[in-house]
């Protein structure tokens, strides 16, 4: 018998080294930190990879079936969650390059696979001998020595089971395979749909005198983009960095309107792109989902695994914060409509005017911009100055290796170090747009941190944004946005890099989603201290410091029309929870029904016929889901954590190191209202965001 079953094993071997034979994932990468050889990577490579990793983790799976001594924490919980390692290994490297370099090679081949993945972690999911064990191990919890790490992977694996329809009937599960595999289509729909939409506009500009108001930088790239497109004169697009600036500097309040509606119209006006039916079948399939397994609505089901635990706290918070923050902002519409009115505009401002006039008064009111800020944030000083943070916190150290390979030619790849120089991770960056990269700005890992036995496996991690280019004249120069945006996605990066737990899917920014965010949006607070500042923010031409007045202007800038920004993201909140919220399946209009659930936050008019829905791909197409409010949550949870350092000093060892033990290092092993009341010493309240944000 044994016999026969090794002879199988071997011929099942030699078959897949035949059929995979050069195929690098089925090979021991012989790179640095064995990272991903990208270079060695073909399209090709994905699909047989694919299929053989599934096939390895149908076996892995079955062995812990078929193991005939009773279920125990090791034999089962442990097996299972070390299985499917091939499986990462291949899909890492796709759903990474499919955000930050994708091509319609790659669209296609996800195309494929993500049904056919969906299907396959359903089967495991939806094993009834498999859940026969994992809940027999869970049954007995209570007699069971366990780590309050082992103790929370046994209690994740099993509601990972119950949360995906592991008790429902044969006839139900066969629903609900059919639920997930269409909403993994319909998302990823969504999301290419708007990619293509938004890199499908471009306007240009022959007449200069059009584009007044204009800074020279951001007019040098937009003749940058024109000459791409082999054209002449200046090229407009809908991608944040044209977007952005645009509204904020051009005269032309046509062109402004006219970039307002291309951008607010995006994937909802017909077309090949449009996003509108998707929206209403991603909302009613997360319903049907919701309901098989026995909630009300799609927040119900999501939110049992949050530090909110429940629709009543979101909506508590979102309601809490739009009553302490809505007369403010109503104030500061009046203030910039004042503005705006002295300033010649006799109308009522629209949403194409507010981040023209705002900010002019800002410049006025603080004499402060973005141009005058730029000189002083060369990407390369900025980015010293960030790692330079970690390293004087934390005490470790970057240092570039140029023979790890990369994506692209413009993605740089560091070793990170402990401060005993103990190798603790790799970190790639990838600052600048590209066509194929999404928009936003985003920390992922390649490789997730494990230990095992006496091997600590330590993660890869990358930071992906769309910072400013340089152009043929200048450097990089950012905004103070984009330093901010650094420090926020360097934070998520941290928190990948220094995690020490056991189990991968506990590690690292594994965590509960409301509680993600702490890591990153704490480390923006160090972005107007001058102690930080002064540490790198040289003007790249002089070497001159940052002045001391610019400096105090930022921080006094900080809060201009806080209270508008504030109740903008409050709008997203209430729209998400609108859309998971709803009991019985959505047959309105797409665009009313996101009127009337934003409507109590909305302080400019409201435009008709523009939405945000056909793109809010942070819902629709990514983890976001009943989780919008998030954002929110966590500036509670970073401004009330900040606040420690705030008093002890913001480079103060002893409470970064706490910080850095209860946090950082300890990912999703424990309740994030434990951890964080271990570093704090007691639960967070509003109040630390309501004085920072000048409310209170
Ligand atoms: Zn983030």
């Amino acid at each position: 018998m044994k016999k026969i079953k090794i002879t199988i094993i071997m011929a099942a071997i030699s078959l897949a080294s035949t059929a995979l034979a050069g195929n690098p994932f089925f090979e021991m990468y012989k790179t640095p930190h064995q990272t991903i050889p990208f270079n060695l990577i073909k399209t090709s490579d994905y699909m047989p990879a694919f299929e053989e990793a599934m096939k390895q983790q149908n076996k892995e799976v079955d062995d812990i079936i078929d193991n005939p001594q009773k279920p125990t924490f090791d034999n089962t919980i442990v097996a299972l969650e070390r299985s499917g390692e091939m499986l990462n290994k291949v899909s890492s490297p796709l759903y990474n390059l499919l955000s930050s370099e994708t091509n319609d090679d790659l669209q296609a081949i996800a195309e494929k696979i993500s049904p056919i993945m969906s299907e396959h972690s359903n089967s495991i999911r939806l094993n009834e001998k498999l859940f026969a064990r994992v809940k027999a191990v869970y049954d007995e919890k209570d007699k069971l020595k366990l780590t309050p790490e082992q103790k929370m992977l046994l209690k994740e694996t099993y509601e990972g089971f119950t949360k995906n329809g592991a008790n429902l009937s044969e006839a139900d599960k066969a629903v609900y395979r059919e639920l997930t595999k269409e909403l993994g289509l319909l998302t990823l729909q969504y999301g290419q749909n708007v990619l293509k939409e938004t890199n499908k506009y471009s306007l240009l500009i022959t007449d200069k005198s059009l584009l007044s108001g204009l800074p020279e930088d951001f007019m040098n790239m937009l003749a940058e983009n024109a000459t791409k497109a082999d054209k002449k004169g200046w090229l407009l697009n809908l991608k944040a960095t044209t977007y952005v600036p645009f509204m904020k500097y051009a005269d032309n309040r046509d062109l402004r309107r006219e970039l307002y509606m291309a951008y607010t119209t995006r994937c909802m006006l017909g077309g090949e792109f449009d996003n509108r039916e998707n929206i209403k079948k991603i909302a009613n399939t997360r319903l049907k989902i919701a309901n098989i397994l026995g909630y009300k609505s799609y927040a119900d089901y999501e939110l049992v695994d949050r530090m909110a635990e429940n629709k009543k706290n979101v909506y508590d918070l979102l309601d809490k914060l739009l009553a302490a923050y809505k007369p403010a902002a109503e104030k500061e519409f009046a203030e910039v409509q004042a503005y705006a009115d002295a300033h010649g505009a006799y109308f009522k401002l629209q949403p194409w005017d507010w981040s023209y006039y705002s900010e002019k008064l800002k410049d006025e009111k603080y004499s402060i911009n973005d141009e005058m800020l730029r000189p002083y944030f060369e990407l390369e000083h900025v980015r010293k100055g960030v790692f330079g943070l970690a390293t004087r916190l934390y005490g470790i150290h970057f240092t570039k290796n140029p023979n790890i390979p990369v994506y692209n030619p413009e993605v740089d790849a560091y070793d990170v170090t402990d401060e005993n120089g103990k190798y603790l991770a790799v970190l790639y960056t990838d600052f600048h747009p590209r066509d194929g990269k999404r928009a936003g700005a985003w920390m992922n890992d390649f490789k997730p941190q494990w230990k095992e036995g006496k091997t600590d496996s330590r993660p890869q991690i990358t930071i992906v944004m769309n910072f400013t280019r340089p152009t043929d004249t200048k450097p990089a120069l950012l905004t103070f946005d984009e330093v901010t945006t650094f420090l926020h996605e360097f934070g998520h990066s941290l928190h990948g890099m220094l995690t020490k737990c056991t189990y991968e899917s506990l590690s690292g920014t594994n965590v509960y989603r409301d509680f993600v965010e702490l890591p990153s949006q704490i480390m923006e607070n160090w972005g107007s201290e001058k102690e930080f500042l002064d540490g790198f923010a040289v003007n790249y031409l002089t070497g001159e410091k940052i002045p001391q007045e610019l400096i105090k202007k930022i921080k006094a800038s900080e809060n201009f029309n806080a209270a508008y920004f504030c109740l903008r993201q409050l709008s997203f909140g209430y729209l998400d929870m609108a859309w998971h919220t709803i009991e019985t399946p959505f047959e309105g209009d797409v665009i009313d029904y996101e009127k009337a659930a934003m409507l109590s936050t909305q302080i400019l008019p409201p435009v008709p016929n523009t939405a945000m829905s056909p793109t809010f791909s942070h819902i629709f197409a990514g983890g976001y889901a009943a989780g919008y409010y998030s954002y929110k949550w966590a500036e509670v949870l970073d401004a009330d954590a900040f606040s420690v350092f705030a008093k002890n000093g913001i480079f103060d060892k002893k409470t970064a190191d706490s910080f850095r033990k209860n946090i950082l290092e300890k990912g999703g092993t424990e309740h994030p209202m434990v951890l964080y009341k271990r570093f704090r010493g007691q639960e967070p309240t509003i109040d630390a965001l309501l004085i920072r944000n000048g409310i209170k």
